[in-house]
């Protein structure tokens, strides 16, 4: 009866250490739980710096990958011109001239240093500009408007 009484003792003790082992296990889980919860938003955190710092990485990319586009020799180069006395935009046409072949974007504004490029590909560059002046489609009218002036 004693041997049975110390036995239920033990089993006692076994079952009232697996319990205590449980719950401590638990909170123990639980701390963790909320520390891996506070690493997740010290995450996010970085995520968004990640997050930022790439978008800029993605359009430093895209603007490298203009960069690294060619003139091609069979390109088309258009150029505008916007006359601002008369507002009138003259655009034209051109098979790219042979000295700028092979340029990249970053070479061929050095070449065109007066000039914003609105387009650069592979098969077409768009050159634009603004001056100052009217347009070469009326200079009568210009000279007309001059002497009608000075009359
Ligand atoms: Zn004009």
């Amino acid at each position: 009866m004693r041997r049975l009484l110390s036995i239920a003792i033990i089993v006692l003790i076994l079952i009232l250490g697996f319990l205590t082992g449980t719950y401590m296990y638990k909170i123990k889980d639980l701390d963790d739980a909320s520390a891996r919860n506070g690493a997740i938003a010290k995450i996010e955190d970085e995520c968004t710096v990640i997050a930022e710092l790439d978008e800029r990485g993605t359009l430093e990319l895209s603007m490298t990958n203009t960069a690294e586009e060619k003139v091609s020799p069979n390109s088309i180069l258009t150029i505008k011109k916007l006359y601002t006395k008369c507002n009138h935009i003259i655009e034209k046409s051109e098979n790219i001239p042979v000295e700028v072949t092979n340029l990249n974007q970053q070479d061929f504004q050095k070449k065109y240093e007066d000039w914003e490029i609105q387009k650069f590909t592979a098969h077409e560059i768009v050159l634009y500009k603004e001056e100052n002046d009217y347009c070469g489609e009326h200079y009568l009218l210009k000279d007309i408007n001059r002497i009608c002036g000075s009359i």
